[in-house]
């Protein structure tokens, strides 16, 4: 619960939402699906911003016959999409059917993962291994691949407040792909996970989350993880994320490459 909140403000458009953003900053949050910010408690939240009346809900095509995902649309609604199941082997429909439980995914969005704390690895890993690019508005719209969105998030999110879409290229479309992990359930979040794309022209792209602080490329499955700047917690240590990272980076990329590993 937002113990001091004092205002639920709904902008009609975008211009107005950055406007709102910058001007709360600090005490301003924008709210998509509610699922992390309100356990969050933070006292320093004093309004929110409702981002449901932006039209940012919906997976349709995007620039240069890619793919865009709307930043409000559901991790259900991702998880169910017709046109992510066809994208690369389906590895971003199967990472959002992971990322939470049912009841969870029905109000937690692509924007709320990508931009909250507790979204887990497996979105963002699959997104990197695709070449994902992210649109935010400043209000001006500037989109950044999502290698430079992980890596300066907080930055760019003080300096673009409103993450709006996610563009899927087209190349990545027609590409195969695979995905690994290791969780304590099969239902809990994502321990160490790996996704791999094999790009029709014979290249393959393959990201590693849960390893470091943010999900990053891996070179080949064999990568010398241990080089990794690793973080353990309770739920594994530095040591078992270094090692389990190479056997599932090598089951994404045998699953992506149809049996070949590189
Ligand atoms: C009971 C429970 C279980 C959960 N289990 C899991 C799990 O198993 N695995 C897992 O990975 N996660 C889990 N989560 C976390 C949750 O799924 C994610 O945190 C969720 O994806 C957040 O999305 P949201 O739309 O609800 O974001 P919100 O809670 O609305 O917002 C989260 C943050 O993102 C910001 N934000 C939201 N949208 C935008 C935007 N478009 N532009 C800029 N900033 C934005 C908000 O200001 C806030 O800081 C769980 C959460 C709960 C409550």
């Amino acid at each position: 619960v937002l113990l001091n909140l004092r205002e639920h403000l709904r902008p009609g458009t975008i211009r107005e939402a950055v406007r709102l953003l910058r001007e709360g900053a600090g005490r301003t949050v924008a709210l998509a699906g509610g699922t992390e910010l309100v356990g969050r408690q933070d006292p320093a939240t004093e309004a929110v911003v409702d981002l449901s009346g932006l039209g940012l809900a919906g997976v349709g095509p995007g620039p240069a016959r890619g793919l865009a995902i709307g930043a409000m649309t559901t991790l259900q609604a991702l998880a169910a999409d017709q046109g992510v199941h066809a994208a690369a082997g389906g590895i971003l429909a199967r990472a959002a059917a992971m990322a939470a439980p049912a009841t969870i995914r029905a109000a937690a969005t692509l924007g709320g993962t990508l931009a909250g704390e507790k979204g887990g690895e497996e979105i963002p890993t699959a997104l990197l291994a695709l070449g994902a690019r992210v649109a935010l508005a400043a209000p001006d719209l500037v989109e950044v691949p999502m290698a430079a969105f992980l890596r300066d998030r907080e930055e760019l999110l003080a300096w673009a407040p409103l993450i709006l879409r996610v563009v899927i290229p087209a190349q990545a479309l027609c590409a195969a792909g695979g995905c690994a992990r290791v969780s304590r359930s099969p239902a809990d979040r994502a321990i160490v996970c790996a996704a791999a794309v094999a790009f029709p022209g014979g290249e393959v792209s393959l990201a590693v989350g849960g390893v470091e602080r943010r999900p990053r490329m891996a070179a080949a499955s064999d990568e010398p993880f241990a080089r990794w700047d690793a973080v353990g917690d309770h739920r594994a240590s530095t040591e078992y994320r270094c090692t389990v990272a190479p056997v599932l980076a090598r089951r994404a990329v045998l699953e992506a490459t149809g049996g070949a590993v590189r």
